[in-house]
C-alpha cells in the first residue's frame, strides 16, 4: 500500500493555530483514498532522517518558543532537511515555521538563525502585527487557485532576489504588508503566513502536496462539505 509518511516538526512547541488540524486533514485525504498514512515527530534534541519521512510539517509559535526551536532545528535538523528537500520531499511551513525556513529572524537586539531552505529574511519592524483574514492566488503546477486563510504575525518576510513566492495576496497583508508577495515556494519547499488552520480551508492545497510528496495523481473525492469550507473563508477574505 502507498503510505504518505509525515514527520511533524516540534509538535509540542509549534502549534498555536491549531495546526493539528493541516495533519488531520492529510490523514484524512490519505485514508478516505485507501493509501496509509503515518505519523513521525521531530522535537527539540531530536535528529531526522531525511529518507524516511515525504512530507515534513511544522506549524506556527510564539517568539519565545521560535528562540529555542531555531537553535536546535540549525543544531540538529538543517543538514536532514536539507537533504530531503534536495531529493524532492515536501516541507510546509506555517507562520512561525515558516520564519524559520530562511536565514534569519531579526527581534529586536536578537537575531534567531534559519535553516536556510530558502532565501528569505524575516524582522521584527516597528508597526502593528498584521492580522486578519488573507486571499492569495498561487500556482502548484495545476494552474492558478486561491488559497484563503487568517494571518497573524509581527514579523515582516522578505524574499531574496529570485526568490518565488506562494503566491500573490489578493486581499490582506501577505509577507510584509507592502510587496504584495506571500509566502515562499522553491520546488516542494512551501512557506505561508495563512493558517485558519490552512489546509481545511483548502483541500485542494492539502491533495496537491500530497501529490508532490507521493509523486502521484490522486482521484477526487466528495468535497461538497470541504468546498463549503473553502467558500466560507474566500468570503471572509472578500475574494
Ligand atoms: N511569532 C511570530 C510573529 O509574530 C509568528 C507568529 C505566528 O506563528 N503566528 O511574527
Amino acid at each position: 500500500m502507498t503510505t504518505l509518511r509525515v514527520c511533524a516538526l516540534y509538535p509540542d512547541l509549534m502549534n498555536i493555530y491549531a495546526d493539528r488540524g493541516n495533519l488531520a486533514v492529510l490523514r484524512a485525504r490519505c485514508e478516505w483514498r485507501g493509501l496509509g498514512f503515518e505519523l513521525g515527530s521531530s522535537s527539540l534534541g531530536d535528529t531526522v532522517d531525511p529518507d524516511a519521512h515525504d512530507l515534513f510539517y511544522i506549524g506556527g509559535g510564539q517568539d519565545r518558543d521560535q528562540v529555542a526551536v531555531a537553535h536546535d532545528m540549525v543544531a540538529t535538523k538543517r543538514e536532514a532537511l536539507h537533504a530531503a528537500a534536495d531529493r524532492g520531499a515536501v516541507v510546509l511551513a506555517v507562520c512561525g515555521g515558516y520564519q524559520l525556513l530562511g536565514h534569519s529572524y531579526e527581534l529586536g537586539d536578537d537575531e534567531l538563525p534559519g535553516v536556510g531552505l530558502v532565501d528569505l529574511r524575516t524582522v521584527r519592524e516597528p508597526g502593528p502585527r498584521l492580522i486578519g483574514n488573507c486571499g492569495i492566488e498561487a500556482d502548484l503546477g495545476t494552474g492558478p487557485r486561491v488559497i484563503a486563510g487568517f494571518e497573524n504575525h509581527g514579523g515582516r518576510t522578505y524574499l531574496g532576489p529570485g526568490e518565488r513566492p506562494l503566491g500573490t495576496v489578493l486581499s490582506g497583508h501577505g509577507n510584509n504588508g507592502r510587496d504584495r508577495l506571500e509566502g515562499v515556494h522553491r520546488r516542494n519547499v512551501i512557506g505561508t503566513y495563512l493558517h485558519g488552520p490552512l489546509l481545511p480551508k483548502n483541500v485542494w492545497l492539502a491533495d496537491r502536496l500530497i501529490e508532490l510528496a507521493l509523486g502521484a495523481r490522486l482521484e477526487p473525492l466528495d468535497d461538497t462539505l470541504e468546498e463549503a469550507a473553502h467558500a466560507s473563508a474566500r468570503r471572509a477574505a472578500g475574494v
